[in-house]
Formats: C-alpha cells, sequence, structure tokens
C-alpha cells in the first residue's frame, strides 16, 4: 500500500469520532497553545463575551479541526463548518453568517484558498459584526448593512503564507501547531488504543510513534493497520515483532518519512549533487507545489535534521545520505 493512501484515506467518521479528543485536558502536546487557549477561553466565558477570532496554522493532522471542535466544546457554543474552496460566492458567507447564534464558531478549513471577493466580505463580518449585502442589480441596486450576531471565527490552514496581511492581522489569536515529539505520540496511540480496546505493548506503541512523521493522524492510522495485521497474522494483540511486519508491509520508513519526503532527499542529492538547491527547482522537480514543499514537507525534514535551510537554497544533510544508503562523494581538496 501507497503511504499516502494512509495519509488520506483517514475517512472512516465513526472511527474518528471515537478517538477524538473532546476536551483540552485530552488533547495531547502542544502545551503552549493549549495553556492559552484556556486561558483565553476562561476569560471570554467570564465577560460573557464571544472569544477572539482563533487562526490555526500548521502541516495537515496536527490536530486543527480537533481544536477548533474543542474550542467549541469548551465555550458551550454552536459550530458551523466550510472550508474556502466552497465558500466562493459572498452570497454563501452571508447565508452563514446570517444563520451562527450569538457566540457560535464558524470554522474554515483551508482559510487561504477563500476568493478574494468573499475575504473582503470577511472583513467587516469579523471586526464589527456587520454585512453589506447587495439586493437587485443594474439601476436599482442597492445594498443593505446586516447586523450580525458575535461570533467567533477559526480559520486552518497549512499555508499561513498565502494568507493576506489584512486577513491574518484580524485574527486576535494565532496558534502554530509543530509536529509531535515522539513520548507525545506514543501517548496518543495508547489513548486511542484504549478506547478501541486494543492490547498494545509499551515499546510496539514507541514503535508506532516513531515512525509517523511527528503527526496524531498518521499515528492513528497505522495503529489501525497494524491491528488488523495483529488479528490475522499474530495473537490479536499488538506486540514489537506484528508492528515491525505490519510497518515493513506497509512501506513504512524507519523513521516515519512517507514517499514525498524521501523522493525530495533523493531528488536534491542525484540530480543536484547534494544542494545547495532553491525550493522552486525541487518542486518542480519532484511534481509538487513549491509552497506544499515548504509548508508541508520541509518542516520535518528540517526538524528531523535531514535538510538544511542556507542562504543559496537547501541542502542534503549528513544524515539524508546515511538514511538512504547514499555514499556521500567526498568534498573538494579532500584526500580520502
Ligand atoms: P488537521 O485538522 O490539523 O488536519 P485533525 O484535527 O483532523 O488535523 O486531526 C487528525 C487526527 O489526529 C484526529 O483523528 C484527531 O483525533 C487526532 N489528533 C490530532 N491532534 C491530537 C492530539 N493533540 N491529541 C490526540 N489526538 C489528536
Amino acid at each position: 500500500m501507497d503511504r499516502n493512501n494512509i495519509r488520506n484515506n483517514e475517512t472512516d467518521l465513526e472511527f474518528e469520532n471515537r478517538i477524538r479528543p473532546q476536551e483540552l485536558d485530552a488533547f495531547s502536546g502542544q502545551e503552549k497553545i493549549v495553556d492559552n487557549l484556556k486561558v483565553f477561553i476562561q476569560a471570554a466565558l467570564m465577560r460573557g463575551e464571544s472569544l477572539d477570532h482563533v487562526l490555526l496554522h500548521g502541516p495537515p493532522g496536527l490536530g486543527k479541526t480537533t481544536l477548533a471542535n474543542i474550542i467549541c466544546n469548551e465555550m458551550g457554543v454552536g459550530l458551523k463548518v466550510s472550508s474556502g474552496p466552497v465558500l466562493d460566492k459572498p452570497g454563501d458567507l452571508a447565508g452563514l453568517l446570517t444563520n451562527l447564534e450569538k457566540g457560535d464558531v464558524l470554522f474554515i478549513d483551508e482559510i487561504h484558498r477563500l476568493s478574494p471577493v468573499v475575504e473582503e466580505y470577511l472583513y467587516s463580518a469579523m471586526e464589527d459584526y456587520k454585512i453589506d449585502i447587495m439586493l437587485d442589480k443594474g439601476p436599482s441596486a442597492r445594498s443593505i448593512q446586516i447586523e450580525l450576531n458575535p461570533f467567533t471565527l477559526i480559520g486552518a490552514t497549512t499555508r499561513s503564507g498565502l494568507l493576506t496581511s489584512p486577513l491574518r492581522a484580524r485574527f486576535g489569536i494565532q496558534c502554530h501547531l509543530e509536529y509531535y515529539d515522539a513520548p507525545v505520540l506514543r501517548r496518543i496511540v495508547c489513548r486511542s488504543a484504549g478506547i478501541l480496546g486494543i492490547g498494545i505493548d509499551d515499546d510496539a506503541s514507541h514503535e508506532i510513534a516513531m515512525r509517523s512523521r511527528g503527526t496524531p493522524r498518521i499515528a492513528n492510522a497505522l495503529l489501525r493497520r497494524v491491528r488488523d495485521f495483529a488479528m490475522v497474522k499474530g495473537s490479536g494483540r499488538i506486540d514489537l515483532p506484528i508492528t515491525r511486519v505490519a510497518l515493513s508491509a506497509l512501506n513504512i520508513d524507519g523513521r516515519g518519512l512517507d514517499q514525498m519526503d524521501n523522493r525530495i532527499l533523493t531528488t536534491i542529492i542525484h540530480k543536484f549533487g547534494g544542494g545547495p538547491v532553491g525550493i522552486n527547482t525541487i518542486a518542480t522537480a519532484v511534481g509538487e507545489d513549491a509552497g506544499t514543499v515548504e509548508e508541508v514537507y520541509e518542516p520535518f525534514l528540517i526538524k528531523e535534521g535531514f535538510l538544511k535551510r542556507t542562504p543559496r537554497g537547501r541542502e542534503a544533510t549528513e544524515l539524508a545520505y546515511t538514511h538512504l544508503g547514499i555514499a556521500r562523494p567526498a568534498a573538494e581538496g579532500t584526500l580520502f
């Protein structure tokens, strides 16, 4: 099975709903964000106001949608969900906004993909809780202003660099989600296993955590697949040997890198002599959008020490060569 399938095909809603944390205390990791949100939520509740608008940014699968749901639960308000590409007409946005009750949350996923006209509309809605709606066309066209209930906009994006500055400036609370380290991911795997009634050994949960690309969504997806292997080829309980069998059958790299991660590294090494090479050139060579390489793949490769960002471009590190089993050419001037 292709690794990307594991990443993207996490559509089992029932599974999702069972393991998705419902309150801040069940949300592992991202301590600073969680602590700050607790304060902002409590303060808003004490004042009886809606929470300020929240921008959540970070790579896919790190918990943006989960946090939006948790904020609603903790504030005790309703949630309406939409996404940037879906909201393509101002009328669609107006419909959503006018249906919000006092304090409700409007969650817009992929907010960087909003069209400029819809974005303009959002400005006054976010700032003054008002929107202007055009009635009629041609000479009889006129606009009326509609007052909205105070609401909280939660925007999520993997590409914060694409957000316009006027939109970004209207979010009073901005949270950047980081990749999770192995002990936190292990807690998440154990929690999910507990909820699903799956027996799992400590070393097995550690192995899954290590190979999850720092991402809870991948950790949960791997847990499910390893459970399948444990049921069919093992004793039912997840132990280290069956975990290793399952992960190798799934082509999961020992460091948790996926196919695109490895392709980026091999491309830099084989096609560009290890770098330095510009992000646009890398992106063209691997057939991916430059922004996606920069904001989705590169941060993890840098965090894990496989890639270095230099003023002249990206460079593969010693670790990348070792990991891929490629001998590093001797530097010029070196005798041996
Ligand atoms: P995003 O919106 O950033 O793509 P999601 O919020 O959909 O990510 O999270 C993906 C999955 O990972 C969800 O099933 C959620 O249960 C799980 N998850 C994410 N963050 C955490 C966390 N901090 N603790 C426990 N589970 C998490």
